[in-house]
This record gives C-alpha cells, sequence and structure tokens, in this order.
C-alpha cells in the first residue's frame, strides 16, 4: 500500500519539478540572459552605489598628492563591478574585527597615469602608462585601514611615500606596524586580491589583471 502511495505522488513531484525549472528558465530569458552577466562581472560602477561602509580620501580629488594637483573632479571610487564585490567582501572582514577600509584611489583613467609616469619614471612606484597599471583596468585599489572611531591605523609611512619604507619587506619598524601591514595583506589576500611588493596600500584584483585599460572619464553628477 505504502509502494503504490509512492507510485500516485511521484509524477506530480515530477511535475512541480519541471515547472519550477522551466519558470526559472523563463525568468532568467526575460529578466537577463548568460552573455550579459558575464558582461556585468566588468562594467564599471560607482562604489557608494552598493556600499556605504567605507571611508573616503581620494587624494587625487585634492593638491594632497605628489602632481600637486587636483586631477580628479570629484571624490568617487568607480572600478569594474567584480572589484567591487571583492571589496566588499573585505570590508565586512574588516568591520567583523573592529575596522574599515580607507580608500585613496581606485580606477584611474590613462591620461592620469601618464601624467604621474612624468613626475615618478620609475615602475617600482608608478607603472609604465605604456603596460598600463591595473588601476588603469578597474582592478586596483590603494587602501589603508580605519577602526570604528575613524582613527587611521598606523601603516609606518604615508600614502604614496617613494621609498623602501613603503614596501612589504621593509621590517625595521614596531611589531603593531608589521601587524597592520600583515593584517591589511591577509584579509585582502583572502578576498581574492594581490599584494605590491614595494607599496603597502596597493592591491590588484587577481581576476582583473588582463581586463583592458580605459581611459574613460566618470560622471561627476
Ligand atoms: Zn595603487
Amino acid at each position: 500500500m505504502k509502494k503504490n502511495n509512492n507510485l500516485y505522488f511521484k509524477p506530480f513531484l515530477f511535475l512541480g519539478f519541471f515547472t519550477g525549472i522551466f519558470s526559472a528558465f523563463a525568468q532568467n530569458e526575460s529578466y537577463s540572459e548568460p552573455v550579459e552577466n558575464k558582461i556585468e562581472e566588468t562594467i564599471f560602477v560607482n562604489l557608494k552605489d552598493y556600499s556605504k561602509d567605507f571611508v573616503y580620501d581620494m587624494k587625487y580629488a585634492t593638491e594632497d598628492n605628489f602632481l600637486k594637483a587636483k586631477v580628479y573632479d570629484c571624490a568617487e571610487c568607480f572600478l569594474r563591478y567584480k572589484t567591487v564585490k571583492a571589496l566588499i567582501a573585505a570590508n565586512n572582514d574588516f568591520i567583523k574585527k573592529g575596522f574599515r577600509i580607507k580608500l585613496y584611489d581606485c580606477y584611474r583613467p590613462l591620461s592620469i597615469q601618464k601624467k604621474m609616469w612624468e613626475i615618478v619614471s620609475n615602475p617600482k612606484y608608478v607603472a609604465d602608462p605604456k603596460k598600463g597599471s591595473i588601476h588603469n583596468r578597474g582592478g586596483a585599489v590603494d587602501i589603508s585601514l580605519v577602526d570604528l572611531n575613524g582613527k587611521e591605523v598606523e601603516m609606518g609611512t604615508a600614502f604614496d611615500f617613494f621609498g623602501p619604507e613603503a614596501g612589504h619587506n621593509y621590517i625595521k619598524f614596531s611589531k603593531e606596524i608589521l601587524a597592520n601591514r600583515k593584517f591589511l595583506k591577509k584579509i585582502m589576500t583572502q578576498n581574492g586580491f594581490n599584494s605590491f611588493d614595494s607599496e603597502w596600500w596597493h592591491y590588484n584584483l587577481k581576476a582583473g589583471l588582463k581586463d583592458n585599460v580605459s581611459n574613460q572619464k566618470w560622471n561627476c553628477n
């Protein structure tokens, strides 16, 4: 009797299963095709549209940088969508531990890269615009950490300090500073980013290294 019951209900279970598949497929077709999903990962988006949990200190939107010029019209953080997703995941990990990411630079138009290279033509500190920086590809961020009171974590040097002290291999700092750099690196690496030996603040999304260089200007409205 029990076996018969099972047989009786099975067709309905199957019908329900296929109806579910079919409606999911139909929804997929009407809202987004797989090809569009793939492009979406690489489109440029504004970080603030996806998270309010970051601290902004966009140095190139001020004169407080090594160019001594305000080269961005506004202090926005544009990145490819996949970079934004990884950065938010990293920030959530930092928040759980009582910190937040502070942003110095995100996407950087190629024209700005050329200006930087004219001033500092040293690939240890500025990428040659002929090759292009990962910043020009929307896959790099320059960051530090602040605690939940907004107090900056001590990292040993200022952002864009061009000297060996800015490097991960420089160890003549206090234990606290070395631990802070290590903490930043650990969480970023766990979330898909690579560190850069000569700059403690620079992180590249591993999945963004081969994206195209871009020279678009973003909308400041
Ligand atoms: Zn950088």
